[in-house]
């Protein structure tokens, strides 16, 4: 289900570790937010088995032995990238190699498989075709908080598609703050 992080939400408290900030986003981005900061401490929950067993987990997506850390990483790069700079699509299409959608047809029309060989690779391709999706649907909507000192992504959903933060609270306000005391320091 969408944002339930209930396996991963353990696990961090098993960590003694803040809970994960914006869990409500759809997979390809979700697969973004598995880092960010809080209190100027970074967390990335690809750091650990636990913790990125738990969000397969909570995602609904297949896991692998050894947990396939490193392939949910380059993934994870990769779409970064891509956000930064649309025109980068280099690496992401070369992990798109890693799987091809197969398709079929049902009583009620056509349905589309994952087909990816590697075990490894299978949780991060679902993640990087969901994203596809999400890029082909809303292409300028899909956008890195404009905190620079955040790392949390979003896809814009708001009615006037101008959301800059991932919250008002964590960054906005925050940064306003910031400008209106850098102003009145200008001010002689
Ligand atoms: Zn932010």
């Amino acid at each position: 289900m969408l944002g339930a992080d209930d396996a991963v939400t353990g696990a961090l408290l098993a960590r003694g570790w803040p809970g994960r900030p914006l869990a409500d986003q759809p997979l390809g981005i979700d697969l973004l937010n598995t880092r960010w900061i809080t209190a100027g401490v970074a967390y990335d929950l690809f750091d650990h088995d636990d913790l990125t067993g738990a969000w397969l987990t909570d995602r609904e997506l297949p896991t692998a032995r050894p947990v396939p850390r490193q392939p949910l990483r380059e993934a994870r790069a990769a779409v970064a990238a891509v956000i930064a700079d649309p025109a980068d699509h280099a690496a992401l299409n070369a992990l798109l190699d890693h799987g091809r959608v197969r398709l079929a047809v049902d009583a009620r029309g056509r349905v589309e498989h994952d087909d990816v060989a590697d075990p490894r690779w299978r949780a991060a391709w679902a993640c990087l075709r969901d994203f596809a999706a999400l890029r082909e649907a809303t292409p300028d909507r899909l956008r890195k908080c404009a905190n620079p000192e955040c790392v949390l992504h979003f896809q814009d959903v708001s009615r006037t598609g101008r959301r800059l933060w991932c919250s008002m609270t964590a960054c906005g306000n925050r940064l306003k703050a910031r400008r209106h005391h850098d102003r009145a320091r200008a001010t002689p």
